[in-house]
């Protein structure tokens, strides 16, 4: 486990993946034996977030064959892997059926690399809209946005640029989903910490926020934050 001491109020603690690592973010007040008690209270939500890395390991490994579960838009789809002599292409049959259109032979790392390519350009699509509805409300102009995969974040700021960051995985999750990370990161360029102004903001802004939060802790990415 690793500790960090920082100038904070609350402890923050976070189980990482791959493989589950454990690091505690603790105000500089609190004594060891403080750490090591919250800590070991927090025991059984660490074993569970670190079951959840292994379940993910084993899911990322996914072979990219007909008959495997894949998600868009928070909805669970049937891959079906369909053989042509063409560019490769993804698109949704009714609402169970996610066909992959690939060349004869081709490895599980091109199939993943031609889902990942239809998962960012679906997600780019919806990205301009939502910034353009939300900087009249919050108030705050984004300068700049990319998509990037990411191991433990959903979203991130880049303050001094205005630049958001999302995470791809966020095509896969529900709609309300991209549009929370959005205003989250978006309130960040009002207050840089998550602290009571940083919630004051989102409670006015999303009252709904906590909901959405915990949808996305619920998935496999999920990464704990016990300060927010
Ligand atoms: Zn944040």
């Amino acid at each position: 486990m690793e500790v960090v001491r920082k100038d904070i109020k609350n402890l923050h603690l976070g189980v990482y993946p791959p493989e589950g690592r454990v690091r505690v973010a603790v105000p500089l007040r609190l004594d060891d034996e403080t750490v090591r008690l919250a800590v070991v209270s927090r025991l059984g939500w660490i074993r569970k977030q670190q079951r959840r890395f292994e379940e993910q390991e084993r899911q990322s490994a996914r072979e990219m064959v007909t008959g495997e579960t894949h998600f868009f838009l928070g909805r669970r789809y049937r891959l079906d892997v369909v053989e042509h002599d063409g560019p490769a292409s993804v698109r949704l049959r009714g609402n169970t059926i996610m066909e992959l259109r690939v060349r004869p032979g081709s490895d599980p790392e091109k199939r993943r690399a031609a889902l990942h390519g239809w998962y960012r350009r679906r997600l780019k699509e919806r990205i301009p809209g939502l910034i353009e509805a939300w900087e009249p409300v919050i108030g705050v102009d984004v300068a700049d946005w990319r998509i990037r995969r990411m191991r433990t974040r959903w979203g991130s700021c880049t303050i001094e640029a205005r630049r958001i960051w999302l995470n791809l995985e966020l095509a896969k999750k529900p709609p309300a989903c991209l549009e929370y990370i959005l205003v989250h990161e978006m309130v960040h360029l009002l207050e840089r910490r998550h602290n009571d102004r940083f919630r004051e903001l989102m409670d006015r802004f999303m009252p709904r926020w906590r909901l959405h939060r915990d949808d996305l802790n619920r998935a496999p990415l999920a990464h704990g934050d016990w300060g927010y």
